[in-house]
Order: C-alpha cells, then structure tokens, then sequence
C-alpha cells in the first residue's frame, strides 16, 4: 500500500488531502488564505500540512498532485498566472518536489476539478465531461475519451472568457463582454453590492454585516435560499448569462455531461434551474441534444480529488 497527498491552492482558501492508493479520502484540511500573507505565507502553510500528512499516513507517501487557481503551464509546471501578486513563473511542482522528496504533478483548478469529477463525481463511467468551476472569477475543463484538451496554447476550455456580449465591465483579463463579469462569484457580488445601493429592502445587507460593500456572491445565495426577490433575480440573470454560454459548449463539443462546480455551483438549484429554464428559451427547436447539465458530486472537493488522481498518475498507480 502506498498514500499520495494532494494539494489545492485556491484565492480564498487552500486543502491538503491524504488519499490512499484506491482514492479513498483518509484526512483532508481547509483552510482560509491570508490575502496578505502571499505566496511565501501559502507555502510555508502548504509545506507544514504536507508534513503533518506525510507523517500521519500509516503508509509510505508516493507522489504529490497540486491544483492551482489560476493559470498554469502543464509542459513546464508552473504558475503562470497574474492574478495572484508574487505566483508567475513560480515553478510549484519542482517546489514540492524538492520539499516532499516524491514526484508531484501540477495542473490548474479547472483541469484539476474536471479530473476529479471524471474519476470519481458526476462524470465517472462517461466518454467526455465538460467542467466548470464557478467561483470568484470562472474557469473550465474539458475532458474527452479521459484525456484533459489543452488545445494549442493551453487555453482550450477557458469559458470566463468567451465573449458573450460587446459590453459591460472590464474583465480581469483586460477585455470587455466576457462571460466572468457576468456571472462568477465577483459578478454576482458586485451586482448584490449596486442593488443594495439603490434599494436597501434586501436580505443581502443584513446577511453580509450591515455593510453594503461587504456583500459577497455567498450572502447573495443565502438570501435568495430565503427567498429575497433581489438576490433570486441577480441569481436568475447570472444563470441566463451562464445559459448562453453553456449552449455554445454544447453546440461545440456536445459532451456527454456539463458539470458545475465551485463555490457559485454551491447554489444548487437556486443556480441550477435558471440555467436550464434559459437553455429551454435559448435552444433550437430543432437541433436536440441529450447533454445534461449536472452539479458536482465532489461540492467544492473536485480539484482536490482531481490532485488525488494525478498525483495517482505521478505515482504511477493506474487510476
Ligand atoms: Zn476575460
């Protein structure tokens, strides 16, 4: 017997899993990160949990698999995303290599997620799966005969930024009309935030401390759970935006499931539902499709569990 650890490095929060070699989940932490703390603070975190694993595991640590929120060259293995100050060019797997002692796979969390669903979630005995991490800002995964798509430059199946329209915010990757400034986690809060400002009768407010500003895409979903009309029709508009999208992923790649996830998907049918009522609106009544549109069975564990199964493949254990 052997135990792999895997490790997923998001913006709000980061987890460390121990699996076992069949992919049982035998210890898992979550954790909130310090927006200050940087990278050195996640690393130094990262590094005292993997050692904490390592050393509870009744049995000897193989490999390491990591997810990471943002952009990532699958070739070399490292960061390359802006988002986070201080991450680009970072070469992660090489660091945890060195740390760990064990071979250590790297993959973003939209890859990472779409694996894990692949392997053990809502897409498990599937051809092709399509995934989509809704969470502060929006990524996808595309898997297909159980090969991750990566297309020329790795970008096959970034969703947030397809352009669903010619205008609207600017998007965090410098364009306008992207699908992320419609519907992600910061969407869904910005568009709580400038309700609340002009009509105060929401739950929202009251959900998120008194503090219009501090209105997050969490509070917005707890309201509408209560049934405030503001935050159910904020939810209502960000499922059609999502919708529209969605049907081009169809129309594209007709995969066997779609399955959403991320801390947005946690909405459940609050999200669910508006989705596929615009999808009935939206679609020809001509060109059927049997795509169905899932939420993720692994919650917000997907990337996690996509870590376990490449971290598996370091190890060289057949998934
Ligand atoms: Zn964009």
């Amino acid at each position: 017997m052997n135990n792999v650890i895997a490790v997923d490095i998001g913006g709000t929060h980061f987890r460390v899993g121990l699996f076992d070699e069949a992919g049982r989940r035998l210890l898992v932490s979550e954790n909130a990160t310090l927006p200050a703390g940087g990278r050195e603070w996640v690393l130094e975190q990262v590094r005292d949990h993997c050692r904490r694993f390592a050393e509870k595991s009744d049995y000897p640590v193989k490999a390491c698999g990591m997810s990471f929120g943002g952009l990532v060259d699958s070739q070399c293995q490292r960061v390359t995303s802006v988002h986070f100050a201080g991450w680009k060019d970072f070469a992660l797997a090489d660091w945890m290599w060195e740390m760990l002692g064990v071979p250590c796979r790297l993959e973003n969390d939209a890859n990472a997620g779409a694996l894990g669903e692949y392997t053990y979630g809502a897409g498990r005995g599937l051809g092709s799966l399509f995934y989509v991490t809704l969470s502060a800002g929006i990524g996808g995964g595309w898997i297909s005969e159980g090969k991750i798509i990566r297309g020329r430059d790795g970008l096959a199946g970034e969703i947030g930024h397809l352009p669903v329209s010619d205008t609207g915010v600017l998007c965090s990757c410098g364009a306008r009309g992207c699908l992320e400034t419609f519907c992600s986690g910061e969407a869904i809060a910005r568009r709580g935030q400038e309700w609340a400002g002009r009509r105060s009768e929401t739950r929202m407010i009251e959900l998120s401390g008194g503090a219009i500003e501090d209105i997050t895409a969490k509070a917005v979903i707890e309201a509408a759970a209560q049934g405030d009309m503001a935050a159910e029709r904020i939810l209502r508009e960000a499922g059609r935006w999502l919708a529209r999208a969605l049907l081009m992923v169809i129309r594209l790649l007709n995969p066997d499931k779609i399955v959403l996830g991320g801390g947005v998907a946690q909405a459940g049918n609050l999200l669910l539902d508006p989705v596929n009522e615009a999808i009935g609106e939206l679609k020809s009544p001509t060109i059927g499709f049997s795509t169905a549109i899932v939420l993720a069975e692994l919650g917000t564990l997907s990337p996690l569990y996509g870590a376990a199964v490449l971290a598996r493949e370091a190890a060289g254990t057949p998934v």
